[in-house]
């Protein structure tokens, strides 16, 4: 069984995929070592065991929406397109979404997942509860009230506990217009980034760092805040007039409507239909999330590279992320710029230039995407998360025995 990108092979010896959440407390509780299975999205081991895996996929299919608390809960197996469809079924929304809708609630948020936006926290903000089995199998539900387990657990690594469900906020379903706009100067975004990525509900800028100009800016709106005519300029860049793929020279088709069309939220907030392949799909991806205020700087770092890292880059994507107080959330207490590299599937040339970013990265407190390729392990993480010790012992706490621990784990969190 190999993850999305293909890049790995999961070294499990079964796929169990419980019918009850008594069956998997069952299957926990008696593990040596198991891990859960999202939709495997991730392009590192994070996912990986060295026992058993458990997919979610039969626990609790239909979403069950509170219009009074404004929440819905889902299964955390539930990919965020079939959720949107639900909801917007039933006149309700996320506030908003990552660039794929592939991807399953319960691995999006224990990576820290998100979309772009400056107002807009990652796809963990929404989070009101969890329900999770712990290493003794035993099942909790968690929410804000329960303070630092809450904290820690949102953004869990897959460390804390095996999701059966999680509950969301929601809120009424909105339209969002799409619009690409084109050559957007560099010198612009290098003088006030802020002024760029607060021009709109979403804004991402798509780049491979070289020239004068940015190819691609993908602004969203929301159609009820903003005029209905496409500006003739956006910070100087022209509003495209065709439909357009972020990647040069791929076909728009398996992207969500542009041209300042108004649709549902769930339409176009992500980059990528769900019933197409997203992205190129023969790629890999790093990103590194750093505070909003040494954007110009980071990109500057970016841009000196751009003869290195250029000959290995599909594409970059810059991004906003709002802050928040998950103990591992890569926007853990910061309004962060995220900067997203899609990668040509040369794995080995891809990790020799990772240390050469992260160094020139770090003294803007870059923080990697745990779902992403990064070469930082647990020394190097620990100082950029004040809350890294406590999170290591709230693991522990959790999970005695190490049973969710993994190769990955130990490097990146306890550095065996
Ligand atoms: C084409 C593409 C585009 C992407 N775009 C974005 C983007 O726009 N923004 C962004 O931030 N990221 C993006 N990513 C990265 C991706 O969203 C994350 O890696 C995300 O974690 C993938 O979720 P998953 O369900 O596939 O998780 P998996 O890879 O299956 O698992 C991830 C982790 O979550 C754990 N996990 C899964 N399910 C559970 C559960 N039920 N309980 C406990 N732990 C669980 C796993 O054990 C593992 O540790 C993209 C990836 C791809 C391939």
């Amino acid at each position: 069984m190999k993850n999305w990108a293909g890049n790995l092979e999961y070294r499990s010896n079964s796929l169990l995929s419980p019918r009850s959440t008594e069956e998997l407390q069952e299957i926990v509780s008696s593990a040596i070592a198991v891990k859960a299975l999202g939709s495997r999205h991730c392009f590192n081991t994070i996912a990986d065991t060295h026992g058993i895996h458990v997919s979610l996929e039969n626990l609790g299919a239909v979403p069950e929406i509170d219009t009074v608390q404004r929440t819905v809960r889902v299964a955390g197996s539930l990919n965020y397109g079939t959720l949107g469809a639900h909801l917007e079924k039933h006149g309700f929304a996320l506030p908003n979404l990552a660039s794929l809708p592939h991807i399953s609630v319960a691995g999006a948020i224990q990576t820290g997942t998100h979309g772009s936006g400056i107002a807009n926290g990652s796809l963990a903000t929404a989070v009101t509860a969890i329900e999770l089995v712990r290493a003794s199998g035993a099942l909790v539900r968690l929410t804000a009230d329960d303070g630092d387990d809450f904290r820690a657990a949102v953004v869990g690594l897959g460390a804390l506990g095996i999701i059966t469900h999680v509950e969301l906020a929601i809120e009424p379903s909105f339209q969002i217009r799409q619009q690409v706009f084109q050559d957007l100067p560099w010198s612009r975004v290098l003088d006030d980034y802020d002024a760029i990525a607060a021009d709109g509900y979403s804004v991402s800028l798509f780049t491979d760092y070289s020239g004068s100009n940015i190819p691609q800016v993908w602004r969203k709106v929301r159609h009820e805040q903003s005029p209905l005519a496409t500006p003739e300029d956006f910070h100087g860049a022209r509003p495209a007039t065709v439909p357009l793929h972020p990647l040069p020279g791929m076909s728009a088709e398996n992207c969500t409507p542009q041209l300042n069309v108004p649709g549902a939220w769930l339409d176009r907030l992500p980059h990528f239909q769900l019933q197409f392949t997203p992205s190129n799909g023969n790629e890999l991806q790093s990103e590194y999330l750093l505070p909003r205020e040494h954007a110009g700087a980071a990109l500057g770092e970016l841009r000196e590279l751009s003869g290195l890292i250029g000959p290995l880059l599909f594409i970059s994507e810059i991004r906003t992320v709002a802050a928040d107080d998950f103990w591992l959330s890569p926007s853990y207490h910061h309004d962060n710029v995220a900067l997203h590299l899609t990668w040509k599937p040369l794995q080995e040339q891809v990790e020799s230039v990772l240390p050469v970013i992260e160094e020139r990265l770090s003294p803007y407190g870059a923080r990697p995407h745990w779902g992403k390729l990064f070469a930082s392990n647990a020394a190097d993480l620990a100082g950029l998360y004040p809350h890294f010790g406590d999170f290591r012992a709230m693991a522990e706490h959790y999970d005695p025995t190490g049973k969710f621990r993994n190769d990955y784990l130990n490097k990146v969190l306890f550095n065996h």
